[in-house]
């Protein structure tokens, strides 16, 4: 169940100090950092697409890998794109390995974004040709955009997969489809210095927040869900009850509630010290159930390594 609309005022001033805590000082822990480096919104885009069709796996990697194949697509990767032929430049990713995404797989999918650049002039454009403003979420477009894309892939000679699949998941099946909901929430939602707003017309309340690891279990933690399986029914109950606390914006706490995870903040075994700093501990239910003489120590003990009285 999704939270109830009486408890969104706490959860909400709870997050909106989250989001003060973790804003774009923190984007060097993110794909999206290397992103911005880019000043052209075309290269901005073509470069967003690959970090977000990379973004599994942990965020150290992740960077590391998107930085050596945007090192290969050069300072102008919209224009390299754009130019692209499989059979002239299929080498162009060797040695790169990303988990089990190899170089092949790499070359096929930037075969794949360079056809679309050629045929719609933008990866917006072909997202365009089947969004509808009367949609409550994006996820419908998304899959027609994903589909569209996918016919202009080049086919594999290889007999092992090479790893393309992985990178164009299918958003209409059951799964959280993160990283292409990702790419649309970095395309989408304006630019707060986070996210770079590139896409004018599709709204930020049509977005689904992009379910990771953290933002499940974090997620529960807050009582935004009561699902146990991270998959798209729990993508859209989070963002469900993040709407009663944003309507217009429900991704827009999506950076910061990842950040506690992603940066050891909130870890997997919660820890009381860090619980003890944390701006979510009022509406966390693993900090409801510490009893309240530990808290207390473990309050003291937080504010004493910050230099403060207790
Ligand atoms: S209070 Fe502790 S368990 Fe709850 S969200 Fe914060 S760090 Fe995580």
């Amino acid at each position: 169940m999704a939270l109830a609309p009486g408890d969104a005022t706490l959860v909400k001033s709870s997050l909106d100090r989250l989001m003060r805590a973790y804003g774009p000082a923190h984007l060097d822990s993110d794909p999206l950092g290397l992103v911005h480096a880019y000043p052209r919104r075309e290269d901005r885009e073509a470069a967003a697409f690959f970090a977000a069709a990379l973004a599994f796996g942990n965020a150290k990697a992740v960077r590391a890998s998107l930085r050596r194949v945007l090192d290969r697509l050069g300072g102008r990767p919209a224009e390299t794109l754009l130019g692209f032929e499989i059979k002239k430049d299929g080498k162009l990713f060797n040695g790169i390995l990303h988990r089990w995404v190899g170089s092949a797989g790499l070359a096929r999918f930037a075969h794949m974004t360079g056809a679309a650049l050629r045929e719609f002039g933008s990866l917006e454009a072909a997202f365009m040709l089947d969004y509808d403003p009367g949609a409550a979420t994006l996820t419908g477009a998304l899959a027609a955009f994903r589909g569209r894309l996918h016919a202009l892939a080049p086919g594999s000679a290889a007999k092992k997969p090479d790893g393309f699949d992985y990178l164009m998941p299918d958003p209409s099946g059951q799964g959280a489809c993160k990283r292409l909901h990702l790419f649309l929430k970095w395309m989408v939602r304006r630019d707060d210095g986070v996210d770079l707003g590139l896409w004018r017309t599709p709204r930020p309340d049509q977005l689904v927040i992009p379910l990771d690891t953290h933002i499940a279990r974090i997620g529960g933690l807050l009582g935004l869900t009561d699902r146990r399986t991270p998959d798209r029914r729990m993508a859209e109950e989070i963002t469900a009850s993040l709407k009663l606390l944003n309507p217009d914006d429900p991704a827009a706490y999506d950076f910061a509630i990842s950040r506690l995870g992603i940066l050891g903040h909130c870890p997997r075994r919660p820890d009381i010290l860090l619980c003890a700093g944390c701006p979510l501990q009022d509406i966390c239910r693993h900090w409801r159930k510490v009893p309240k003489k530990k808290k207390r120590a473990a309050l003291a003990q937080a504010a004493s390594q910050r230099g403060e009285t207790f």
